[in-house]
């Protein structure tokens, strides 16, 4: 018989969480101006704003982390974190970074800095991947399957690039201005949807017959790495290591950011099998990050992510991590409530048009809901939509990111409770208005307030 699937560890060490009641929140809300980025952490429930950087670490880490090795050059974590991070890679040049950002700056300063009209396709490029593209000048191209752009549509591989789009684009502007193809595995803006490793072998087989480099946007790629387990033929024998292994294979590096699949806190990496590649990336890192052999993290963080690596790749560990979020996910659908199908591997979607059909995309339905989530039980989440990316945001999401082997499942059932709750008065939910906004990366630090019962109203009618 199968059992039910639990948490593969017991806690060591406990970090109390704070209950706040309605009245306070109500009042906390307003002091925010409406934005959750601007309330305190300690009057968060419970927080699902990210899963970069917010994990719990193991035992190992932290014993590994009392093993630091702080010395300026040639440190002995360097050398253990190089020899976990081939292991599973594969790559000839390891260059440690402070998160996965400085690794994308390096990356596309190196590869695209030099001609104008660089043109960089994606599955779909992740925030920070598409403002460094587009920082060095070049053109950042999403070309996710059409499957990918629909909420409610279920398709098992919804991160894999469209092949023959790639295809076309290389055709059409030609090769030489295309000077890499970008996979992000698991595909985190498209809905934390895993990307097929015959999908991999296709777009790697085109990169080499048109001699243009293949990278991986890594951050997730143990969660992507069992999704092709379970998902894909031939992959159900294979350890989730073999499967990295593999898929790592068919490209020339990848950029990673420790936060999220390293299990640490802090720390990202940048790989790469080109020699001479590796040298101009290292001397970047010199100017901005660090020496080669720390590239701005302590011994001690180079340690944790040695350590973290492995243990994400731990079947029992990534068993329970994509049950636990498909759990919240299928709990809410089975009631109704319209999410990105299926759940990813690190957050649920809630798809906030849906969920609030009244409210139009101008008045910020996924920030009314996560407002909403707020008050009624103290749940931090995030807006992916018209706030971060203005008039071109194609859909409202609210996302749910769930920290590593923090929240266990009464936490999560609790989650759920306070989602249906909300449900159920959807209708009288409003919309809002902005009344302050940055030039750019508005969402981060944009004032709101709830738009008057009156106006909600006249648009509703
Ligand atoms: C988080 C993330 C990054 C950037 O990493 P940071 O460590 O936050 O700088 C890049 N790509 C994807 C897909 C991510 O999820």
């Amino acid at each position: 018989m199968s059992h039910t699937i639990i948490e593969p560890f017991r806690i060591k060490s406990v970090e109390p969480i704070r209950r706040t009641i309605r009245v306070q929140r109500e009042q906390l809300l307003r002091a925010a101006c409406y934005n959750l980025f601007l309330l305190p952490a300690d009057d968060v429930l419970i927080d699902l704003l990210t899963d970069s950087g917010t994990g719990a670490m193991s035992t190992h880490q932290w014993a590994a982390i009392m093993e630091g090795d702080e010395s300026y050059a040639g440190s002995r974590s360097f050398e253990r974190f190089r020899s976990s991070v081939q292991d599973i890679f594969g790559y000839k040049h390891v260059i440690p970074t402070h998160q996965g950002r400085a690794a994308e700056r390096i990356l596309f300063s190196v590869m695209c800095g030099t001609k104008k009209g660089d043109v960089v396709p994606n599955n779909t490029h992740f925030d920070t991947t598409r403002a460094n593209v587009e920082f060095v000048g070049a053109e950042a191209v999403d070309l996710v399957i059409a499957e990918g752009r629909q909420p409610s549509l279920r398709h098992p591989f919804k991160g894999n690039m469209d092949v023959a789009a790639l295809e076309a684009l290389i055709q059409k502007v030609g090769r030489e201005r295309v000077p890499l193809v970008m996979l992000t595995v698991t595909n985190n803006s498209g809905g934390g949807q895993p990307v097929s490793m015959e999908n991999v072998k296709a777009v790697s087989a085109v990169c080499r017959k048109h001699r243009i480099p293949l990278y991986f946007d890594a951050c997730r790629f143990a969660e992507n790495s069992y999704f092709i387990k379970i998902r894909e033929q031939g992959y159900g024998q294979k350890t989730p290591k073999e499967i990295a292994q593999e898929m790592f294979s068919y490209g020339d590096g990848c950029t990673m950011s420790a936060k999220k699949d390293g299990m640490a806190n802090i720390g990202g990496f940048l790989c790469t099998n080109d020699d001479l590649l590796a040298q101009q990336e290292k001397n970047l890192l010199i100017l901005t990050e660090g020496y080669p052999t720390y590239g701005g993290l302590a011994g001690r963080d180079l340690e944790a992510i040695a350590v973290g690596l492995q243990e994400a790749l731990q079947e029992d560990y990534l068993e329970y991590r994509i049950a636990s979020t498909a759990y919240l996910g299928n709990h809410i659908a089975a009631e109704g409530v319209p999410i990105v199908q299926p759940p990813g591997g690190h957050a649920v979607y809630i798809d906030a048009r849906a969920f609030l059909p009244h409210v139009p995309p101008d008045r910020f339905p996924a920030v009314a809901l996560a407002n909403e989530l707020y008050l009624e039980g103290g749940i931090r989440s995030v807006e992916i939509g018209t706030l971060m990316f203005g008039a071109a945001a194609k859909m409202d999401l609210v996302r749910l990111a769930i920290p590593r082997r923090v929240y266990t499942q009464s936490h999560i059932d609790y989650v759920v409770e306070v989602i249906l709750e909300v449900w159920k008065r959807r209708d009288q939910i409003q919309g809002m208005k902005l009344t302050y906004e940055a030039p750019f990366l508005r969402h981060f630090t944009a004032k709101l307030e709830p738009e008057p019962a009156e106006v909600a109203a006249a648009v509703r009618r």
